[in-house]
């Protein structure tokens, strides 16, 4: 840091502020998380200097043989974390390890059936504006009208009448556990092949809280910045046979030269995930995500499919004087970030929305407990209630932070 602040001090500042707002803000942004400082080691590290098209031992360029160690580490520890026999840990993020499994698997024009975006799905899921959308030709399902889970019945109607090549399952906005042997099933009852994007929830998959695809899904594919808790990137997992046609896939189909120095830094993570500790705090994201439910539901808030298992509750502030446009804003101005987001059958438009996403897994990550969660809960609910609280909540807001630094110990 120290040369960064002489040659470019206007970027080394940017770096400054930025630390100083995610030491204290509270960030309830479910995709996000906080890395520990090996990852940040790893990943600011001159690894980024090597050019390393190809796999271990089968390079387009000399020098890789570090790199290499890297790689093969990585991949190792991937396939032990989640007991996969396969993985491939080049994709730069979770867009591209899905494109890369399109790719591989279908031709363009195919039919793929996932969860819709304004139930939950991700962009890559089909969304008219992603290339999944505009080289593919989507079905969606969405979730009971009533109780606001995964409507099954739907998925396995879809499956039947739009014959998909393929069956996505996973979502960036759902809250409750995702039934991968019923998704299989119905999968292999139309000869579909089921893929299972668990970005969201691959940390809880690897601490044990959520079930795991691996065994039901022919490919999965993740992020591995959410609650995997490791630097920003993709990972692709599956059988043996599926190997050849995805490695193609990533590169040369996609990508070029692999970011050696994040592949590095997820080998870290991917250690760090194999801890003891890793399984305690995925337990703790769960409880904590429990308690927010239930503090929010008690002051009037619905949620959602009206809870959580997850790492992660949805409002749905359909019946409340206030947009999800309006609720991320008025949070913001408090200290509190969160994300707008739509809710089932949407009135409101992505941009506006009826809903906010709530996420635990970065405060978990600083350390907070049910106590502080549910200040949280309080403080949210104050500021929504009524936006005079504003003032006040944000410095409490500023108060809690300074209890859990985002890395203990530091001197800044
Ligand atoms: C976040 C997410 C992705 C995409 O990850 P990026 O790294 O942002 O490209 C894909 N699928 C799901 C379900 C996600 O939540």
């Amino acid at each position: 840091m120290a040369d960064l602040v002489t040659n470019d001090p206007q970027i080394a500042a940017i770096i400054e502020n930025e630390t100083t707002r995610q030491e204290q803000g509270l960030n309830l942004i479910a995709s996000e998380n906080t890395v520990s400082r090996s990852v940040l080691a790893a990943q600011g590290s001159v690894l980024t200097n090597k050019y390393a098209e190809g796999y271990p031992a089968r390079r387009y360029y000399g020098g890789c043989d570090f790199v290499d160690q890297a790689e093969d580490l990585a991949i190792a520890r991937a396939k032990k974390l989640f007991h996969a026999p396969y993985a491939n840990v080049q994709a730069h993020s979770g867009s591209q390890a899905n494109m890369a499994v399109y790719f591989a698997l279908l031709n363009p024009g195919d039919r793929i059936l996932a969860m819709g975006l304004s139930h939950g799905g991700h962009l890559t899921h089909g969304a008219a504006a992603s290339f999944s959308g505009r080289l593919f030709e989507f079905a969606h399902y969405g979730l009971t009208p009533d109780t606001e889970v995964i409507d099954m019945d739907q998925v396995a109607d879809l499956a039947k009448s739009f014959k998909p090549r393929l069956i996505v399952a996973g979502a960036s906005a759902y809250s409750r556990i995702i039934d991968f042997q019923a998704f299989a099933e119905i999968a292999a009852s139309v000869h579909a092949l089921f893929m299972v994007d668990m970005a969201h929830i691959a940390g809880l998959v690897a601490g044990g809280v959520h079930p795991t695809p691996v065994g039901y899904a022919d490919v999965i594919t993740s992020t591995t910045h959410k609650t995997l808790r490791g630097p920003r990137g993709g990972l692709i997992l599956g059988s043996e046979d599926l190997a050849v046609k995805i490695n193609a896939q990533i590169f040369p189909g996609i990508q070029g030269g692999p970011l050696m120095h994040v592949i590095a830094a997820k080998a870290v993570a991917f250690n760090e995930a194999m801890q003891p500790d890793f399984a305690r705090y995925q337990q703790q994201v769960v409880a904590n995500a429990s308690v927010l439910a239930d503090a929010l539901m008690s002051r009037g808030y619905k949620l959602v499919s009206n809870g959580t298992d997850n790492h992660m509750v949805l409002m749905d502030l359909t019946d409340k004087p206030l947009t999800g446009k309006e609720a991320e804003t008025r949070l913001g101005r408090a200290g509190i970030t969160v994300n707008k987001n739509t809710v089932p059958n949407e009135k409101k438009g992505p941009f506006v929305t009826s809903g906010i996403r709530i996420g635990v897994p970065l405060i978990t990550s600083r350390g907070m407990k049910p106590d502080a969660v549910q200040q949280i809960a309080r403080l949210i609910c104050d500021v929504l209630d009524d936006v005079a609280a504003v003032d006040r909540v944000a410095s409490q807001v500023k108060d809690l932070c300074r209890q859990y630094p985002l890395y203990p110990g530091e001197v800044r």
